[in-house]
């Protein structure tokens, strides 16, 4: 993935229709040379032609959304989840919400619109929803849901247009008998694509589904009431803006020049009018002398030209050019199945049309879910069809074999408990110091990267009893110039420093090399009270660990596009890795924890049976949900980073577990920024569960306890 010297940059502001094909293009095409950032507000994209249909229930929301974090790895790209809110087109410069500012050689903009509310005054009491972005709208529902549930209510559409209707009669499905709607509007149905025998069949819809209209300009919205500008007060309980788009603030402040309603004018080939190294597309743009209305639509089209105008730029040929049609197919849905057709001078209702429809919207949606295909071939590993499916992992599950290390640490006859940091002893003082490295994977925003490479090596140190203190940083980038080179570096070192502020450590020292396998190692140095080692396990003591597994698994399914996980599943695990360990070990220090270790790469079943050999003990666990990130046991069963195998074969001679049991898997699973394995004793559960939860917000997981050594290492009940 990341085999190119990287000399340009191509940032993608917004997943909106027309970017997001662009990202398409590129998991197909690879640009040599081209580096990749999509900036997103969200993880997913909302596809708005199915919107109404999830409304109605027909799509769950995963079916309507675009995954963007797998979209840009299978297109070699690096997902930003951040907000843009500022453009300096002089440097090239975008400033994020969040995170440090980006540059770009070349940018792409489409980033939708908002509501338009120009001319009514909403009140902060008023139960008042934007329509736009649509993700909002969306993320709003549940709250609809909550008002709707106890009562009869009146639903107020303020717009008119054909997306007022649609929106009203998904509504009026959702909620069935639930509600009373009207449609409010100065222009009612005044879309000029709109045949006479549409605008017709869209009333008589309305009315057999009790849908009312007023024709009126809506001025006021307060708690109870719409205020009309003639004067007419109406009475309801929950509003929707419908009215029309208008551009973000961020955008309508930029330099670019823009059309008479404030969007950005631009050329035929997409190009900013006045800056040739910005596309700006779907809702936010206005196209010089072709306008149309603003729609997904218009902005899946752009995205066709889009795609290819990005290559021809970047590659020096001359553009395409986009000719918006004058009319084009409307579906619209109406009732469960059913939908209304609109071309020129055609409208049709009935089931076929909704077919049509479904048939439209999922071939689009569906070009862009990469179910269960492997893009890893370029790393030369081959997609078994065997029922585990293997990655190349770019985590911790990338450590040398368990039995490699211990072979050659023996032979040296140095550190026999594996430790996971040394206390280097001075006349004056006694130091501990430990050293890791994690590589990045794929599309990982690489402020995250660093963040988690931090809490990574941040457990060796907490595992010995200690606190860090100072850091080193070695740091390989990608092969890149400029502002490639830069980005990584800034990034990986603010991600870093926003762990280490935490901690109050100090970063004393650094190295930086181009590699064409990025990632960061770190050497920490920390001081420590009482030194804790693999030895000192007490019988009888409880096993706890501070979070849960399944990083190594997890990702491995995640990058090789299973369905089982949805971008909501990644979100979740992105979570726990950045998640770290300082307090759960603090916690376990005030309850005289005499054991602590990290999960890391070689397994839970490898560093607890690394414990009870020091320590002379044995270990009876049980396994149940509650230990996995992710609950779906089937992922577990299908998936294995590459660590899993050498994991395995160290460590199973010590396990006694019946082979039926559902998640074994999980006792070889390499982790990156595992869980601390901590023991308590067992007069101190209730308390140290409480204090644990009252600082963390979760649980801590108790797993079993040590017991006399006898049998096997490691015994796992059913
Ligand atoms: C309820 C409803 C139903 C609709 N149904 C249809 C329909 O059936 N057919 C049709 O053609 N049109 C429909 N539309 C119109 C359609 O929503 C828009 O015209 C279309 O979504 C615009 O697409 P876009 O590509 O410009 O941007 P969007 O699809 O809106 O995507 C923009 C993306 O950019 C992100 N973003 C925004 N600002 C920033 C920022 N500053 N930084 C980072 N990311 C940012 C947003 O989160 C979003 O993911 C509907 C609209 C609504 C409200």
């Amino acid at each position: 993935m990341f085999e190119n010297n990287f000399t340009k940059q191509l940032v993608l502001i917004g997943g909106g229709h027309a970017n997001v094909q662009v990202l398409k293009k590129l998991s197909v095409n690879r640009i040599k040379g081209l580096h990749t950032i999509l900036i997103s507000e969200h993880f997913e994209a909302t596809y708005s032609g199915m919107t109404p249909g999830y409304i109605h229930k027909d799509f769950s929301k995963e079916e309507i959304s675009i995954d963007l974090q797998r979209l840009c790895f299978n297109a070699g790209a690096t997902f930003i989840k951040d907000k843009v809110v500022k453009i300096d087109n002089n440097y090239q410069k975008l400033e994020l919400h969040n995170l440090p500012s980006v540059h770009y050689d070349l940018l792409s903009i489409n980033t939708g619109s908002i509501s338009s509310t120009g001319g009514i005054k909403i009140e902060n009491s008023s139960r008042c929803f934007l329509v736009k972005p649509i993700s909002l709208l969306v993320k709003n529902l549940s709250k609809i849901d909550q008002i709707i549930k106890n009562k009869k209510n009146k639903i107020a559409i303020i717009g008119g247009g054909v997306a007022s209707y649609e929106l009203a009669f998904s509504l009026s499905r959702r909620y069935e008998n639930n509600l009373e709607i009207t449609i409010l509007g100065k222009n009612i149905l005044k879309e000029k694509n709109l045949n006479k025998k549409t605008k017709k069949n869209l009333k008589k819809i309305s009315n057999y589904l009790g849908i009312k209209e007023i024709q009126g300009e809506v001025v006021l919205i307060s708690e109870t009431h719409l205020t009309l500008k003639n004067g007419d007060m109406f009475e309801y309980d929950i509003s929707l803006v419908s009215s029309g788009a208008d551009i973000e603030t961020w955008l309508s402040k930029s330099n670019f020049k823009k059309d008479k309603n404030g969007f950005i004018a631009v050329n035929n080939n997409l190009l900013s009018t006045n800056d040739k190294n910005v596309f700006v597309t779907g809702d936010a743009c206005s196209v010089e002398n072709n306008f149309r209305p603003k729609s997904g639509v218009m902005a899946v089209r752009q995205g066709q030209v889009l795609k290819e105008n990005i290559f021809y730029k970047l590659t020096g040929r001359p553009l395409i050019k986009f000719r918006p049609q004058k009319n084009w197919l409307y579906l619209i849905g109406t009732y469960k199945n059913y939908a209304l057709l609109n071309y020129f001078f055609l409208s049709f209702h009935g089931r076929w049309c909704w077919k049509l429809k479904e048939w439209i919207d999922k071939g689009f949606i569906n070009k862009f879910k990469f179910s269960n295909s492997i893009n890893m071939a370029k790393k030369n590993f081959k997609l078994e069809k065997s029922k585990n499916i293997k990655m190349y992992c770019q985590g911790c599950g990338s450590k040398v074999s368990k039995d490699t290390l211990v072979n050659f640490l023996k032979a040296e006859n140095s550190n026999p408990e594996l430790s996971d940091a040394s206390i280097i002893n001075t006349n004056t003082s006694s130091l501990l110091q430990s050293i890791d490295h994690i590589k990045l994977f794929t599309s990982l925003n690489p402020y995250d990267f660093g963040i988690i490479s931090y809490l990574h090596s941040q457990n060796d140190i907490l595992s010995s009893g200690g606190t860090v203190q100072t850091i080193s940083v070695s740091q390989a980038l990608p092969f890149s110039e400029g502002i490639i080179e830069n980005f990584y570096m800034e990034y990986f070192m603010k991600g870093i420093k926003s762990e280490s502020i935490k901690d109050d450590s100090i970063i004393v020292s650094g190295h930086s090399y181009q590699s064409k396998e990025p990632g960061i190692t770190i050497t920490m140095n920390g001081v420590f009270d009482k030194q804790i080692s693999k030895n000192q396990g007490r019988e009888d003591d409880l096993i706890y660990l501070s979070k849960p597994l399944g990083t190594g698994y997890l990702l491995a399914a995640y990058f090789n596009n299973s369905d089982f996980l949805s971008s909501i599943d990644f979100q979740n695990l992105l979570e726990w890795l950045k998640k770290g360990n300082s307090q759960a070990s603090e916690i376990s220090k005030s309850f005289k924890s005499n054991i602590t270790t990290d999960i890391s790469g070689f397994g839970l079943a490898s560093h607890l049976s690394d414990i009870c050999k020091s320590s002379k003990l044995s270990a009876e666990i049980k396994l149940n949900k509650e230990i996995l990130i992710n609950k779906n046991i089937e992922i577990l069963e299908n998936f294995k980073s590459t660590g899993f195998d050498n994991n395995y074969s160290s460590t199973v001679n010590e396990i006694l577990i019946s082979d039926s049991n559902k998640l074994k898997n999980i006792l070889y699973d390499p982790q990156t920024n595992g869980p601390l394995l901590l023991s308590i004793h067992e007069k101190d559960q209730i308390e140290f569960e409480k204090k644990f939860q009252l600082k963390l917000g979760f649980r801590p997981i108790l797993i079993g306890k040590f017991k006399k050594s006898g049998g096997k290492l490691i015994n796992v009940i059913d």
